[in-house]
Order: structure tokens, then sequence, then C-alpha cells
């Protein structure tokens, strides 16, 4: 019997836990039996992709730069990488203020509407924690960011999953295997591909737990959701946003059939697997090891080209938050600062999205820290932005579900664009978690 492909599973997990979740949220009882019994499967899920994506990262991309067997292949891959990822967040800010300035979602919310919300999150723990994480980001100096690339011990960064010091420190090691001799090179690259091949082993065997983690996952955030009134109420804005997430798929899908000629619909069956774990977990980190696997094994990119492009792309390239936040910020002002929507602060709205989009986490609501940070760059009043952060509170998790999805097709397309133009688009070779299990067993 032909067994059923894995995005069906997940899909089924997911309707399943949704399903579970709004049964949950209305018996006596459901709430905490989430939490205390269901919850904690999603939670091992994500603890163990975040367990292996450090060492991919790690020996994906030293086993990769070692492979090219050329320091200006390094180059012309990083710059082009680059030029794609500015050019398709540009893309993605500048369709979400057209929405936005189209639409208009902000305009005409009534005075009463506002009142509850702010009465119900303006002193919320989430909004306070997000405002206190901005106020800290921003306490550093102007290159600080730039600082933090360059770990001073690399453990520590291992150790705390600093992705960009962890990309910095592999390419430095491939860079240097390079630069000596083959000989002396080989036993290294050996143990990186090694490692390399044991870690994508391990995303195959934990994906065979992603239906049953993607039901707890669902299940608890559905639980999370209180107040349906609130909801409708931002149903405009929240439209607006998705509106636009789907509009940057579609122009994912364009870019892939017009430049690489393969069928969008393959592109979308391919990858979906990641792309529903990035709506259950809210985190292109998390979901990092299922795109590694689904971009080399099933779109056929070259590892040489997804070590580099993915893992740096999950922390600079985030096309869905960017637009997410051009219209956040443009909604909060139709609601709360009509004066300040002027074109000109549009305009560093664009500039500031496109910096916070590189500067965002990949985790979970990472894009809600950052649009403080946006709407701080255009004046928006200090004592407003509580205020501002509580009118979008309530639907900021299914749009981080959505637009996490987008962070993680945008990244994977750039790899099929990058690899296309390097010549290392390949035919996939897809593995199973068991193809070598018959020696063994
Ligand atoms: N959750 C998003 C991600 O991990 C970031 C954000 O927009 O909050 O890609």
């Amino acid at each position: 019997m032909k067994k059923m492909a894995l995005h069906w599973k997940i899909i089924i997990g997911m309707v399943l836990g949704i399903i579970f979740g709004f049964v949950m949220n209305s018996v006596d009882g459901g709430k905490g039996f989430v939490g205390d019994w269901i919850a904690p499967f999603g939670k091992i899920f994500i603890n163990l992709l975040k367990l292996i994506a450090v060492p991919l990262i790690l020996a994906s991309l030293i086993k990769g730069i070692s492979d090219l067997k050329d320091i200006s292949k390094i180059k012309t891959m990083g710059l082009r990488t680059m030029i794609i990822y500015v050019g398709t967040t540009l893309i993605a800010i500048i369709i979400g203020l057209s929405i936005v300035n189209i639409v208009k979602p902000g305009e005409g919310m009534s005075a009463e509407t506002i009142e509850k919300i702010k009465m119900k999150y303006e002193s919320s723990a989430g909004v306070v924690d997000k405002l206190n994480k901005a106020n800290n980001q921003q306490d550093s100096g102007p290159l600080q960011a730039l600082v933090d690339i360059f770990p001073s011990n690399i453990f520590k960064a291992l150790g705390d999953a600093k992705m960009l010091q962890v990309i910095f420190f592999a390419l430095f090691v491939g860079i240097c295997l390079l630069l000596i001799t083959e000989k002396k090179a080989k036993p290294l690259v050996d143990f990186f591909d090694s490692l390399n091949e044991v870690v994508m082993k391990m995303v195959d065997l934990i994906m065979l737990f992603a239906p049953y983690a993607v039901f707890a996952l669902m299940a608890n955030v559905i639980i999370a959701f209180d107040d349906t009134e609130i909801l409708l109420k931002l149903l405009n804005y929240a439209l607006c946003v998705v509106a636009g997430l789907v509009l940057m798929i579609g122009f994912y899908l364009i870019l892939v059939k017009v430049y690489t000629k393969k069928s969008p619909l393959w592109f979308l069956k391919n990858i979906s697997p990641a792309q529903l774990l990035a709506f259950s977990t809210s985190s292109s980190a998390a979901t990092l090891p299922v795109t590694m696997e689904r971009v080399e094994e099933h779109l056929g990119v070259d590892k040489e080209v997804s070590g580099f492009v993915l893992p740096v792309g999950a922390t600079v390239n985030m096309d869905g938050t960017s637009l997410y936040q051009g219209i956040a910020a443009v909604f909060i002002m139709q609601v709360i600062w009509p004066e300040g929507l002027t074109f000109t602060n549009q305009l560093v709205i664009i500039a500031t999205a496109l910096l916070a989009s590189i500067g965002s986490a990949a985790v979970p609501s990472a894009g809600m820290v950052m649009l403080v940070i946006v709407l701080e760059s255009i004046g928006f009043p200090a004592e407003l932005l509580p205020i501002g952060l509580a009118l979008i509170f309530a639907v900021d998790r299914p749009l981080d579900m959505c637009r996490t999805v987008v962070n993680v097709t945008g990244d994977a397309t750039v790899s099929m664009l990058v690899a296309k133009s390097l010549g290392k688009l390949h035919k996939p070779k897809p593995k199973n978690w068991d193809d070598n299990y018959d020696a063994v067993k």
C-alpha cells in the first residue's frame, strides 16, 4: 500500500489538534489538561529540532564551503544571496505598505473598542515583555549588531545557539580548510561530512514524530485564545497581513517557475512539511533542520548552497516579518497617531523594517519586539507605545504562525535561485529514515 505523504499526516495532526483545542476550551479543566499533558509533547519536539540545529549548521556549512574548492565562489554565492535577500525583503515591505494604505484597516475603529483593547492588554505581561526586550536591544550602540557576529568563545556561541556567530565560525573554518593542503584538511572534512549525514538522519527520525507534535502544538495555541470578540474587531487588520503573505508566496512561486523552470506545485509539495512546521512552531530557527532536509533532499539544492543560504536566511531574511511590520506600524498609526502618517515616515518604515528583519531573532513573536524599534524610528510617541502594541497583541500569535511560513518559504526560494545560478540545482534524491535499516535490524 502506498504510504501517506508526510505533509498529509502533519495536516491531519494539525486539524485534529485544532478540534481538540476547541473542545478542551469548552470543558471544565480542559485548558489545564492540555497545558499539563499535551503541550509538553510539542515542547519536546521543538527541543529536539533545536538540539540538532547548531550541529547541522556547523557540519553542513563547513562541509559545503570546503567542497566549493574555490574561495571566489564563496564571494559570488555570498553576494548573490545577500542581494536577493534584500531584494525580496524590500518587495515584501512594499506589498505590505501598499495593502495597508489601500485598505486602511485602522480607520473607523470605535473609541469603545480601542478602550477595551487598551484595558485588556496595555499592561499585560506579553506587551510589557516586548517593550522591555526592545529597550534592551536599543541600549546598545549602533555597531553592536556587527560586533555580535564575532564570538570570543565558540563553545559559548554553540551553547547559546547564536546563529550568526556559529555561521561566522563555520565559514572561517571552511575557508581555512581550503587554504591548507588537501591531505591535512581531509580528516576534518570527513568528520563534518559524517556529522552532517548523522544529523540529517536525526531529522528523518524526529519527523516521524511530527504529526503528533503538531497536534500538541496546535491544541496549545487554541487554548490560549480567549477573547473572540476582540479577534473579530481586528479581523480587517489580520486579513491585510494574511493577504500580503499570500501575495508574497505567489511571488516566490513565480520566481521559482521563471528562474528555475520548476513547477510551483512541485515546489510547494516538497517544501510543505517545513511550511507546516513553521506554522505550528512559529520559529524559523526551530524549523531550520527540516527546511535544510527538504531543500537538499527533496528540491535538489546542493549542500554547498543550502548549507550557507538557509542558516543565514533563517536569521537575516524574514520577508513575512517585515511585511507584517509595515502593515502593523501603519495600522497602529491609523488608529492612534494619524498625524504621523506621512510619506517620509513610510519611507523610514521601509528602511527600518528591512533592518529589523535582519535583526529579528528567528523565534516566536520576535517580529513584534522589532516593531517597537520600527515605530520609534519614526518618532512614535513613547507614551502611546504600550497602547500600540496592545492593539495588535490579540492576533499576534496566529499572524506570527503565518509570517513564519513566509520566512521559511522565502529562504527555500532563494536557495533554489542561488543554486540554479551557480549550476548547483540537481535531481532530488530523497532519503528515508530506514534506507539502511535492513542491514542493521
Ligand atoms: N516567528 C518569526 C520567525 O521565527 C519571527 C517573527 O516574525 O516574529 O521567523
